[in-house]
């Protein structure tokens, strides 16, 4: 199916259209019914957001809370395991899960007593915690590096990666994968332009410096692009997610990951692989259960927990090298570090989460979930010949609007669906059903039940049941015509 632009309505101003086999118009209809009827079911949301614009910019604490298409931000009351409560006494089933942060569940039994116990004992002192040795064998133990750090933010550990990066090998550059996220990290935010060459990434604020001076950018699975690359010695790092599920999902490619830690090593090149989102591949990230070897490895997010927490881990080659440069440099600020990480209740959260949550029984129940919602997304596409794939790794799944898995970040923007995403999204929201805002993602966490699972599959199916208006089989018979030949709908897989 080829994307096509329509002219829109005004409250649907700026939504790019691309309908990946569903009619626009019905789109409009829905999504602008479903703004009627969140407005009449969260009164008090949007009383709430009314006195939040007094002093709030835009409304909200945040202005990523303005992303999710609602048309007032939904303000929640409460949430706990696999459930959130609004204010307006509403529950959903939360496939969002804080977008990874509460990958665990809400608020983890575990988790929740260790902070108990530790919250009246200091809440911050610039001194290691008692359970310090403990939580460094377990992050050895669970990831398989030898050696660890403690920040706040996964941003903070990808910035700190990269000037440790800079200053063992003497190099400026940094190569990431075009269309990367890795949180608040200057170096990241670069993107390839219409011409194929590394700019700052549009939609930056406050930008001033020429990031391309510092950082390349390539396709991601483009191995004569990372060579020509790193054959120029320049480059100190490549900082990459081992599946790219920022901007969409894209997995790599059979190989990909070899041939990268094959070409780091030979030019020199120091790998970081960020596992802030593919700690859901399975126990220990993708890193443990695909044999990868990195020379460093970032953990935040859902690390400890949900608790504001991120980890950096290292070989022990990387390990020396940075006690070299400890040793050479000049005394001073080293210009990493934050006063309030690894304070007493991060290590806490951490130990917990490490110990008594992130276990094998609990991936298996993960895995086992989203494999079920993955044959479920499978039989609706199947049913109604929709021209989507379905991407998945470990318990993080993704519906994609395009007949194959995208090959690379570029790829996968271009199948996005702000029209079909925020109308499936708000459609399923008003029917108590919470899936990820920019990306249409989804996990399953060890408290997610098969009930719940069932519930968003038959609310997404009611949905395009809806939107073809009854037409199911004339849509069918046409979208078969349009891709006759395409090799239908591909179930992707790591
Ligand atoms: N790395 C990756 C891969 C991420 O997806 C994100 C956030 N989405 C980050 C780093 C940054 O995490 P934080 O916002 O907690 O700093």
């Amino acid at each position: 199916m080829s994307s096509t632009s329509y002219p829109l309505p005004s409250a649907l101003a700026g939504l790019t259209v691309q309908t990946a086999g569903l009619p626009v118009a019905a789109l409009q209809r829905m999504l602008l019914a479903e703004h009627e009827r969140f407005r009449e079911l969260h009164p008090r949301s949007v009383a709430l957001a009314k006195q939040s614009r007094e002093h709030w910019l835009g409304g909200v604490p945040l202005h990523w809370m303005q992303d999710w298409g609602t048309p007032e931000p939904l303000h929640m009351a409460s949430a706990a395991g696999a459930m959130l409560t609004d204010v307006d006494g509403h529950t959903y089933a939360d496939f969002c899960l804080g977008d990874t942060g509460a990958m665990f569940g809400h608020s983890p039994p575990p988790v929740v007593a260790a902070l108990q116990a530790q919250v009246a004992n200091g809440l911050t002192t610039m001194l290691p915690s008692a359970v310090a040795p403990e939580v460094g064998a377990l992050l050895a133990a669970r990831f398989g590096l030898p050696w660890w750090q403690v920040t706040m933010t996964a941003s903070d550990a990808n910035r700190c990666v990269l000037r440790w990066a800079r200053a063992i090998t003497g190099r400026q550059r940094v190569l990431v994968f075009d269309h990367c996220y890795h949180g608040q990290v200057e170096d990241a935010m670069v993107r390839l332009d219409a011409d194929g060459e590394v700019a700052n990434r549009p939609g930056l604020v406050g930008q001033a410096a020429n990031l391309a001076l510092h950082s390349g950018c390539i396709p991601f699975n483009d191995l004569p692009a990372l060579e020509a690359a790193l054959v120029t010695g320049e480059y100190a790092c490549v900082l990459a997610e081992p599946v790219m599920t920022n901007c969409g999902m894209v997995l790599p490619a059979p190989g990909f990951h070899a041939a990268l830690r094959e070409l780091t090593r030979r030019y020199g090149t120091l790998l970081a692989i960020d596992e802030t989102h593919t700690l859901s591949a399975a126990l220990g990230g993708y890193t443990r259960s695909h044999g990868l070897e990195p020379d460093f490895f970032i953990a935040g997010k859902a690390v400890a927990g949900g608790f504001p927490c991120a980890v950096y881990g290292f070989t022990d080659a990387v390990r020396q090298a940075i006690e070299h440069v400890q040793a050479a440099k000049a005394s001073g600020h080293s210009g990493m570090g934050t006063t309030l990480s690894a304070n007493p209740l991060a290590l806490a959260a951490l130990r917990a989460n490490l110990a008594e949550v992130m276990t094998a029984e609990a991936y298996e129940h993960m895995e086992r979930l989203a494999e079920r919602l993955e044959a479920g997304f499978m039989a609706l596409i199947a049913d109604y010949a929709l021209p989507w794939h379905v991407s998945r790794v470990g318990m993080r799944l993704e519906v994609g609007f395009a007949l194959h898995a995208p090959q690379n970040g570029a790829e996968s923007v271009a199948a996005h669906s702000a029209l079909l995403g925020d109308t499936l999204r708000l459609y399923l929201l008003n029917r108590g059903v919470l899936v990820t805002p920019f990306h249409l993602m989804m996990l399953t966490s060890p408290v997610t039940t098969e009930a719940a699972v069932d519930r968003l599959l038959a609310l997404w199916r009611e949905a395009v049941v809806a939107l073809l208006g009854g037409d199911v089989a004339g849509h069918a018979a046409a979208v078969i015509d349009d891709v006759a030949g395409a090799g239908g709908a591909k179930e992707v897989r790591p």
